[in-house]
Parts: structure tokens; sequence; C-alpha cells
């Protein structure tokens, strides 16, 4: 559920923007710098991030890649081969035939091409929202999805900006409480300082810049000075 648009959601966008300047980029931002934004390695890559440290989803992804790096080349592995590469990424096995079955669905349905279509990426296996929204972002530069994983999730609901109970629900709250020109941003913008300052136990209140514009919702304990 939504509380109301907050007045100060761009001023905090706006110090964000500032604050993660020299901050390490979110794993699948990073691997979209460094494969010139490579729709199906983002694919790939926010596929194993869920739940797994991003340490462990760029060192997967570098393995992975290393030995195949295109929809025909990855549906030819096998699943334990792949089990193998990607390990200990969270749910590796799991993982292993999502990517699998996604790979030969896009050379089947879609000529080996990731499309760039919201929908149709929800039809492939182990692709949900967050996934979805975060290849438009990020690999079709689309300026309308706001991509919510754990950290926005959490951010939003301390920040006061939403009142909800999941990431979908969220999401669909923050569309109504962001200016728009923000949505792409919010990803990069919370994750960053979701994985820097206003971590999931003991938040570094008090060296946040926005804490003037944060209602600290449900902060019990926040690290020392
Ligand atoms: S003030 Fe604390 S709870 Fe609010 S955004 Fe900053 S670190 Fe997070």
């Amino acid at each position: 559920m939504a509380t109301r648009p907050s007045a100060g959601v761009v001023t905090v966008m706006r110090r964000l923007a500032k604050g993660i300047a020299r901050m390490e980029l979110p794993a699948i931002e990073k691997i979209s710098e460094e494969r010139t934004g490579d729709a199906f390695q983002v694919l790939i890559g926010t596929m194993l991030s869920a739940q797994t440290r991003d340490p462990v989803t760029a060192a997967a992804c570098t393995r992975l890649f290393g030995v195949a790096r295109t929809p025909t080349a990855i549906s030819k592995l096998s699943a334990k081969r792949i089990e193998a590469l990607i390990y200990p990424v969270s749910f590796y096995r799991h993982k292993a035939r999502h990517v699998i079955e996604t790979c030969r669905q896009l050379v089947e349905r879609f000529g080996g091409r990731v499309p760039g279509d919201f929908d149709e990426l929800l039809t492939l296996p182990g692709v949900g929202r967050k996934t979805a929204n975060l290849v438009m972002i990020v690999a079709y530069r689309s300026d309308r999805h706001i991509c919510v994983d754990t950290h926005v999730h959490r951010i939003a609901n301390r920040l006061g900006w939403v009142r909800t109970r999941t990431p979908d629900e969220t999401e669909a709250a923050l569309y109504a409480v962001v200016p728009k020109r923000w949505w792409a941003a919010v990803n990069l913008h919370l994750v960053t300082w979701g994985q820097n300052v206003c971590r999931p136990v003991f938040p570094r209140c008090g060296s946040c810049v926005i804490r003037d514009h944060c209602r600290r919702v449900g902060v019990v304990r926040e690290a020392r000075a």
C-alpha cells in the first residue's frame, strides 16, 4: 500500500546520486558496463544474482561467460557443467536448469536474442518482475520501469515512501510516489545505498546524507558512528 507521495523524493534521489558517485557499482550494472550493455549477459547475471552476494554473482558470471557467452553455446552445456560453473550462487541447481531452459527458449522463440519487451521477458523460465525490469532498464535503457529488489523494498519502507509487505507491492506503490524521470534510477541508487549505508542490519544512519528525509520506519538499532 502506498503512503502519500513524498515531497522529499526528488531531494533524496539527487543526494543519493551524489552519494553513490564514488561507490562500487552493483554487480549487474558492472556487468553491463564491462560488456557494453549485452542484454543476454545482463539477463543471465540477474537470474544468478537472486539472494546471492554481488562478488559471488560476479565471479559466477565470469566463469560461465568464460566458457560460453551466447544462448546457443550455453544451451549445449549440461546442467551439471553449469552448476559447477556458477557454484556457490544460492539455489545453483535450480538456477542452472532455468538458465539452460531460458537459453533454449531464446534460441527457439526469439532467434537467439533477448526480447526487449517486458511481458515477453516474463514468459522465460526463472524470470520474474525484478529480472525483467532490470533487463529493460540496464540493457534496453528503458525509463518506464522501476526494479525492486530486497534493498529497494527495505529502504523505500524505511524512508516512509511506501508501506508494503512484498517487493511486488513496493514496485506498484513506487510508480505513484516517485516522479517518472527517476524511475530507472531507483534501483541503482537504492541498491548501492543499501549495500553501503542503509544495510539490512545496523544501518549507518549517523553518516547518512538523507537522514533528514528519512522516517527510519522499523529501524531499532543503527551502526555506531
Ligand atoms: S537514515 Fe538510516 S534508515 Fe534512513 S536511509 Fe539513511 S541509513 Fe537508511
